[in-house]
């Protein structure tokens, strides 16, 4: 089983993400395991202070070491090959790739930083992975991991109901999805594809192929 712990200063940010629909079953059924973690716990500091001033100055705070090593170090014990991932602006860009990859992990340790950041010898000494979401600064790590645990475990075997459902997902197979649509055949004068309601099983998935390849070059994706 997928076993993710979370390190966050905010665990009440993630009720609610973890706690309905999919991801609520798939943890119910067993098939992910996640575990939110308060970093002040492992604060060695008698106020359970996790952060102090940059050395060489400059603005806001960095997280410490200790408290983050001492996390990673207990969760880790009892695991072999766990991936330590650093939520971080700079890291490699998150895609559909890895979030295959890392489905097929047995543990995952998500660091989210706040403030300023980490300091860099957690980068340099703990971190297996460091990942970004995209070009942009959010104010910590927790939405992050939230988009990241989403894609991961929807793709761990069992957790969506129809098997084929990723199958023909977007960024599978390096294409976007094709449109679709439901009933009924014509809303407010908008009509349903014609080819779709054929029951032509192979000019179905030859109009859905040429329009999942418009779509994927219009988003520049293919040339
Ligand atoms: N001073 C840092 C910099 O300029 O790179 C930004 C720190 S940011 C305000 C605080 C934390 O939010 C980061 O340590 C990281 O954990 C998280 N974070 C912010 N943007 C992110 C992104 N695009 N992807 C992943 N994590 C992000």
């Amino acid at each position: 089983m997928l076993h993710i712990d979370i390190l966050t200063l905010f665990p009440r940010m993630f009720a609610g993400a973890l706690d309905e629909s999919i991801i609520k079953r798939a943890r119910k059924k067993k098939l992910v395991r996640i575990e939110v973690h308060d970093l002040r716990r492992w604060s060695k500091d008698k106020h359970k202070k996790v952060d102090d001033r940059p050395y060489g100055g400059g603005p806001g705070m960095i997280l410490s070491c200790q408290p983050i090593f001492d996390a990673v170090s207990s969760l880790t014990k009892r695991s072999k090959g766990s991936r330590v991932i650093l939520l971080s602006p700079q890291g490699k860009k998150f895609n559909q790739k890895a979030a295959n990859r890392l489905a097929k992990q047995k543990h995952l340790v998500l660091i989210c930083g706040r403030y300023e950041g980490v300091d860099e010898r957690v980068r340099k000494a703990l971190v297996t992975d460091e990942i970004s979401i995209g070009d942009y600064v959010l104010t910590g790590g927790e939405i992050p991991a939230m988009v990241m645990i989403d894609a991961i475990t929807r793709m761990v075997p069992g957790v969506l109901g129809n098997k084929e459902s990723t199958k023909f997902e977007s960024f599978q197979d390096e294409m976007l999805e094709y449109p679709q649509y439901t009933r009924p055949r014509a809303y407010n004068g908008l009509k349903v594809p014609e080819v779709l309601l054929t029951g032509n099983h192979h000019k179905i998935e030859n109009w859905r192929y040429k329009k999942s390849l418009k779509i994927t070059r219009k988003a520049g994706m293919r040339k």
